[in-house]
């Protein structure tokens, strides 16, 4: 049994393990939209996304589905608008706060589409994209804050080309394409959890 219960934990500190690109205190559901990154492209992004299926609702297994190329198209009238289309993630937080895992840091996951950073385009090649369960008006959970400061310090300190100044939203990537993970994410707040910089206890 996984703890998820991680809200109440002050500041800075908790770490997963990352082995072989995967998180162990993760729950994984390997995803086949994925490939491996191009030769010499290092990880040196992290994307804050979010999503919900449908839109607005939580809790059930619709991303999952999505993820893994199971959804049912008509299970819903939204999910005729995305009908066909192949994405993934490599992680997923829902609000209870749990970690989902679809994808190995070490390949490519199909979460940012046409993007630049900084002048670099093709955002999925060099990044790691992480997925809150959310919308743009709701605001974020406490668990999905602390999952998220775990799983960013945990990232952090596995690749030495990620660092706090290396983190964007896909609506920073994308601009005027997206606008995820919206206003309602507190950067302040997520910026202010993270380890400090080079800390690598
Ligand atoms: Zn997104």
């Amino acid at each position: 049994m996984l703890d998820y219960d991680v809200a109440s934990r002050s500041g800075a500190g908790m770490r997963y393990t990352l082995d072989q690109g995967w998180i162990d205190q993760a729950r994984r559901v390997p995803s086949p939209n994925c490939g491996p990154r191009p030769l010499g492209a290092a990880v040196e992004l992290l994307v804050i996304h979010n999503i919900s299926l449908p839109p607005g609702c939580f809790g059930g297994d619709a991303i999952e589905q999505l993820f893994t190329n199971c959804l049912d198209w008509k299970a819903h009238p939204f999910y005729a608008e995305i009908r066909g289309l192949e994405v993934s993630a490599h992680f997923l937080i829902r609000r209870c706060g749990e970690l989902v895992q679809f994808v190995a840091t070490g390949l490519r996951a199909w979460h940012a589409g046409q993007s630049c950073w900084r002048g670099r385009e093709n955002c999925n090649d060099f990044s790691i994209g992480v997925e809150l369960e959310g919308t743009d008006e709701l605001p974020y959970t406490d668990a999905q804050y602390a999952t998220l400061a775990a799983l960013t310090d945990t990232l952090i300190a596995s690749y030495p080309g990620l660092c706090h100044d290396h983190i964007a939203g896909h609506a920073d990537i994308a601009p005027g394409r997206k606008t995820d993970p919206g206003a309602v994410f507190d950067w302040p707040r997520y910026r202010a959890s993270l380890a400090p910089a080079g800390d690598a206890a």
